[in-house]
This record gives C-alpha cells, sequence and structure tokens, in this order.
C-alpha cells in the first residue's frame, strides 16, 4: 500500500508545534512515502493568525527537508487555503509567489473571524448552519485556485464533540452533488480527512457515505491526510482513511507535484 499523508501542520501554523525535519523523521518510523506539509493561510484580516506566518521560512525548511529526504521520503510543499475567497487577489497572489506542489483550499470561517470550531453548537441550527457552509464552499470552488477541498463535513466535527450528534447527511444531498460536481468539472478533488478518526467523532470527513456519492458523480481526484497539528498524529489514521478510499470504489490515491495530479495504485 502507497502510504501517504496528504495534510499536517508544522510549528508555522497557530495550531502546529513540530519542526519540519522532526514531521519528516516521524513519517518514515511511520512507513510514509510521501507526505504534504500544509501550513495555515487563512484569510481574515481580524484572525489573529492571518498575516502571522513566515512563508518564506516555511519553504525554506521544506526545501532543506526535500533534500535531506531524497530517496527515503518525498515532501511536498504545500499549504492549506482557508477560506480564499474570503481575499481572492491575495491568495491568487499568494499562489503566484510559491511554487507549491499542493494546495488545499478549506473554509474555517463563515462570516467572521470566529472558527466554525468555536461555535456554540447548542445554540445553532445545525441544517441552516451547515447550508450556509455548503454555500461558501461552492463558492469557493466556483471561485478560487486550489488542488483539492479539506474536510468538507468540518462543523460536524465540533457538533458531534460538543453535543454527540451526527445528523443524516441525506439532507444535504442535493447540495453536496452540487458541490461535486462543480469541483469535477473543474478539475479538482477532494480530501478524505482522516484526523476524524483519533477525535471523538470517530469518522472521517467526509465519511465513507459522502466519498461514495463522489465517487457515483464522476469524482477521481482524492487525497487522504491526517491533519496532524502534533508528530504523534504524523500518519497515524491513514491506512484507516485509506481504508475509506477503497471502500468507495477508487483503487488509487492522488498526489501532487509542481501541482499536477499523479495517481498511485493503492
Ligand atoms: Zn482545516
Ligand atoms: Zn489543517
Amino acid at each position: 500500500m502507497y502510504l501517504v499523508d496528504y495534510h499536517m501542520h508544522s510549528k508555522y501554523s497557530f495550531d502546529g508545534h513540530e519542526e519540519i525535519m522532526d514531521i519528516c523523521e516521524e513519517a518514515v518510523k511511520r512507513g510514509l512515502k510521501e507526505i504534504a506539509i500544509t501550513d495555515h493561510y487563512d484569510m481574515f484580516e481580524d484572525k489573529k493568525y492571518a498575516r502571522s506566518l513566515k512563508y518564506e521560512q516555511i519553504y525554506a525548511d521544506i526545501e532543506r527537508a526535500k533534500k535531506a529526504y531524497e530517496g527515503r521520503l518525498i515532501v511536498r510543499k504545500g499549504v492549506e487555503l482557508g477560506q480564499p475567497h474570503k481575499s481572492l487577489r491575495e491568495s491568487q497572489e499568494f499562489l503566484a509567489t510559491y511554487d507549491l506542489d499542493f494546495v488545499i483550499g478549506s473554509v474555517h470561517n463563515l462570516e467572521d473571524a470566529l472558527d466554525v470550531g468555536d461555535y456554540n453548537f447548542k445554540t445553532k441550527d445545525i441544517n441552516t448552519l451547515y447550508l450556509s457552509y455548503l454555500d461558501s464552499l461552492i463558492e469557493m470552488a466556483i471561485k478560487c485556485d486550489f488542488d483539492v477541498m479539506g474536510h468538507i463535513t468540518y462543523p460536524m466535527r465540533y457538533l458531534y464533540e460538543q453535543l454527540q450528534i451526527y445528523p443524516n447527511m441525506n439532507l444535504f444531498k442535493e447540495p453536496i452533488e452540487r458541490l461535486y460536481k462543480i469541483l469535477i468539472e473543474r478539475g479538482r478533488g477532494i480530501e478524505v480527512n482522516a484526523s476524524g478518526f483519533f477525535q471523538t467523532i470517530g469518522r472521517s470527513m467526509p465519511d465513507l457515505d459522502l466519498v461514495k456519492l463522489y465517487k457515483q458523480c464522476g469524482g477521481e481526484i482524492i487525497t487522504v491526510g491526517c491533519d496532524a497539528h502534533y508528530l504523534r498524529h504524523i500518519g497515524c489514521a491513514v491506512k484507516l482513511g485509506l481504508d475509506v478510499v477503497k471502500s468507495a470504489g477508487f483503487d488509487y490515491i492522488t498526489t501532487y507535484e509542481h501541482r499536477q495530479p499523479q495517481f498511485k495504485r493503492i
């Protein structure tokens, strides 16, 4: 099995902790063949970490790691853009500045600097909230440049953490299909975010049913990532994530070099 982890954060992310070289060492220990380091770049002016990252330094560190691990581990230079449709020009300038291998497009925030994860779900109607989250994903899918869309069921992680509820996702089938079709038409993919396997939600984001739906819609591009913020989570759930991908009917996984998709048999 080709073990890859295509979503992780180093010490350069506001919520990350680890040195890039330590991440690579851990990945090798875990038997991973390839990783993408995807520190945050979020698009809200008033968000506490929005402008604090030092991308020159991150990418210089990744270049050093690429060389140091040549022949043992493929290290890809990535980013996780947060709601790039909220600052379209800035996100385009960022992508034009750095020669990246891989770009995740995610939504963490809807209309303000408050992360969806910080909502009090007792006071929210999840149907209304998730429909507006999907609207935001659809807007990003139409307007923005990225390779795969990150954790499309992100609010469910926090809903489950707070209230131990997982809604009937059939309620959202129509807008999710619409989202998938736009992604497919534009040559983008989705990620299976395996971090849910080590969080209380206990399943990937999206889960197997929604990955099957993606396949039924004609989806081909799919990555797996653990969204690790600590060394102990690097690659820790990739096998479970790859099982979801396989169970949905895929026999390959997507990796990227210079933003070009490659397909590896799993
Ligand atoms: Zn994210
Ligand atoms: Zn992340």
